[in-house]
């Protein structure tokens, strides 16, 4: 009878270990949805390598075990280092010409969720986020507050004048294209353990007024995760984006009225829509579905599943 039960124990064990490799994990990631159209042929391969370099980071990450949480702080940050994006390097001035940064994440597997908003100095916003999620009682912080705190853990501090590109300051100057900005970062995860993660950073809107905040560092707005049901990131016009609180709408509708992802961001987009506003989202069920549903003309965007190549994409 022993002999059964040892057999049939390592059977199980053989089995978890089977599904544990051969479980769908995989990453999506966003730069910003809007007016993208007709880039330039070096700008638009400069755009994919930047977004294929988060995409294997975060991606590597997942295949050595990491968790979601880790793969998509580290794709948000390779994303806030360039100046491409409108976060960190190179993210919108508001209208005194600086740089008011916000970002937050979540935690599907505990809920748990950390978010920052009107910071100056901090390098890379979506680390101070996780930082208040995993050492603070807190959800979200603002401002100076906010950079204290990251100073207690040795967050990196930067000069305001880090942010501000050529482009932007020209683009601040001019005051131009005050309608259409676009670049904001996110990214969403699923690991091998079965756990989601979704976030979000953002310089904001261009010429906003100081001390605006979007949905970006809210969480059920522009960010939210829950392993039950998906991980949701968005990007566009952030007062809509609050207003119909997109990012838990999404995950709301697959848990209480059963829809596919697709279907759940498919008609969040819509409400979007018919209430005036711009933008889209990326999400990842707990299945490793993606869905990247935007009513734009462009979102950059991409996609590495393990059973998958790389997917990056700009326009419709
Ligand atoms: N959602 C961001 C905000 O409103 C901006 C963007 O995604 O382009 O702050």
């Amino acid at each position: 009878m022993r002999i059964f039960i040892r057999i049939g124990a390592i059977f199980l064990f053989l089995c978890s270990l089977i599904v544990a490799q051969t479980s769908k994990f995989g990453i999506a990631i966003h730069g910003g949805a809007g007016l993208i159209k007709n880039l330039a042929n070096d700008k638009e391969k400069e755009y994919i390598s930047k977004l294929e370099e988060a995409l294997i980071t975060g991606y590597k990450i997942l295949e050595n075990n990491g968790s979601a949480v880790d793969a998509i702080t580290s794709a948000i940050a390779i994303l806030e280092d360039s100046p491409l994006f409108n976060a960190g390097k190179g993210a919108v001035l508001n209208e005194n010409g600086i740089a008011e940064l916000d970002a937050s994440i979540m935690d599907g597997k505990t809920l748990k969720a950390g978010a920052v908003a009107g910071v100056h100095h901090v390098k890379n916003p979506i680390k101070l986020a996780k930082l208040i999620m995993e050492k603070s009682p807190h959800v979200m912080m603002i401002g100076s507050g906010a950079e204290e705190f990251g100073k207690m853990f040795n967050i990196e501090l930067v000069d305001s004048t880090y942010f501000i590109t050529k482009e932007r300051w020209e683009q601040y100057l001019k005051m131009k294209d005050t309608l259409e900005k676009h670049g904001t970062v996110g990214a969403v995860a699923l690991d091998k353990n079965g756990n989601l993660a979704a976030g979000t950073s953002t310089g904001g809107m261009m010429m906003k007024k100081f001390g605006r905040v979007g949905d970006s560092p809210i969480i059920g707005a522009g960010t939210y995760a829950n392993n039950n049901t998906c991980a949701v990131s968005c990007t566009g016009h952030g007062e809509y984006f609050i207003r119909l609180g997109v990012a838990k709408d999404i995950s709301s509708l697959i848990e209480y009225k059963n829809m596919s992802l697709n279907d759940a961001a498919n008609e969040i987009i819509n409400k979007l829509s018919q209430l005036g506003g711009t933008g889209g989202v990326i999400a990842i069920d707990k299945y490793g579905n993606i869905a990247m549903p935007f009513n734009t003309e462009g979102m950059f965007r991409g996609y590495y599943l393990s059973d998958g190549k790389i997917n990056i994409k700009i326009y419709k």
